[in-house]
């Protein structure tokens, strides 16, 4: 199995899981309907996996132009060490967490990369779709990002494949609206992201929406010392979006056009 595919049926089956798990086990009342969100979301989708794989053409282009050999596996931190293979692929995992732990917190502290992000947070509901919902020229920055960092830590295609299918079921998984029962959702917000948890991240309130930024493991907001662990006005009652919006995300042309807005 190629690696699109192996990636693929980890996306749809953990997305099929989630749904069943939603309508079983649902956290908030929706403001809008599922099928209003989701055309939007599902199209982003779409937009964003051909924009990726039009940036990516691209970049094989420039890198055979530019004769750039890095296939040869000189480059990279874990190619001059050599660690147990197990092992290089747990610190990879971690430090490639680490990696974009530190990206959605500068999307929030620089202005210029926040009009981009601010997109993501446009969503008045919360569920396994809104982990989807980027930007595609936020997606394209954050392929940039993690393609400088497997190549200074020269990670390996299989711990790269493991990170990516983590990251994203980890993001869906904590974007679900989904009740999780207090005693299992105080073990595992001690060492993952948690829906609770992150759904405080997507609060109107601008103090809420500046703390845990994390995405698979909830150490990093911890050690830096942004981890809030419940929205003043609890989960049921807390807004979701931001506070100038009006009920226009699930509008496709509006959301992408978001970036662009003056506000
Ligand atoms: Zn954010
Ligand atoms: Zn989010």
């Amino acid at each position: 199995m190629s690696d699109i595919t192996i990636r693929l049926s980890f996306f749809l089956g953990i997305l099929f899981i989630l749904i069943i798990a939603e309508i079983l086990l649902p956290k908030k009342t929706r403001i809008h309907k599922r099928k209003d969100r989701w055309i939007t979301n599902g199209l982003i989708t779409i937009i964003n996996t051909i924009s990726v794989n039009i940036v990516n053409i691209l970049i094989t282009f420039v890198a055979v132009l530019a004769a750039i050999d890095v296939s040869n596996g000189n480059w990279g931190l874990f190619n001059i060490i050599n660690f147990p293979s197990w092992l290089e692929i747990l610190l990879i995992v971690i430090i490639l967490d680490l990696v974009i732990w530190a990206q959605h917190y500068l999307s929030h502290r620089i202005p210029f990369i926040w009009r981009f992000h601010r997109m993501h947070h446009t969503d008045r509901d919360l569920d396994v779709t809104t982990a989807v919902r980027f930007h595609p020229f936020e997606i394209i920055f954050s392929m940039f990002i993690k393609i400088a960092s497997i190549y200074l830590l020269g990670a390996s295609a299989i711990a790269v494949i493991i990170f990516e299918i983590i990251l994203n079921g980890m993001a869906m998984f904590n974007h679900a609206n989904l009740r999780i029962p207090h005693q299992l959702e105080t073990i595992l917000r001690k060492f993952i992201v948690t829906p609770d948890l992150h759904r405080i991240h997507h609060s109107v309130y601008k103090d809420e929406h500046n703390k845990n930024y994390g995405f698979s493991l909830s150490i990093w907001d911890k050690i830096f010392r942004c981890y809030l662990e419940q929205p003043r006005d609890g989960h049921k009652d807390m807004k979701l979006g931001l506070k100038w919006q009006d009920n226009k995300p699930t509008k496709l042309g509006w959301s992408l056009w978001i970036p662009f807005k003056k506000l």
